[in-house]
């Protein structure tokens, strides 16, 4: 018989996500702006139109990072948080046995010349 194992605490509230919808919604109001600024000046509304999507990428950038914040606060101080920290894909970085150096190629040591074992 299995027992459960608690792994994290998780909630389905909290400012992160609010700061995750307030994201969205700027991305969708910036878009729909952006739409009619270039609908009703077709001439002269590019820069607007342009710096309506500047605008909004920013403003959707700093609150998914403000999200991510928050999360990693209430993570590193055991509380529970919506969501997903963000994180970017794992790559592993491998060291030398004998000389402790980083290794770029993964047939020889550029440091101390010695041969990798697979
Ligand atoms: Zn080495």
């Amino acid at each position: 018989m299995a027992t459960k194992i608690e792994i994290r605490k998780q909630t389905s509230g909290g400012s992160e996500t609010m700061l995750d919808g307030a994201a969205i919604t700027i991305v969708f109001l910036g878009l729909v702006l952006a739409a009619v600024s270039g609908l009703m000046f077709p001439f002269g509304g590019a820069a607007a139109v342009g710096l309506i999507l500047l605008n909004t990428a920013i403003a959707y950038y700093l609150f998914r990072a403000l999200a991510d914040v928050i999360r990693l606060l209430k993570k590193s101080n055991g509380m529970p948080y919506s969501g997903k920290v963000a994180s970017g894909p794992v790559i592993p970085v491998f060291k030398c046995s004998d000389c402790n150096a980083i290794l770029r190629s993964g047939l020889k040591c550029d440091s101390c010349g010695a041969e990798i074992e697979f």
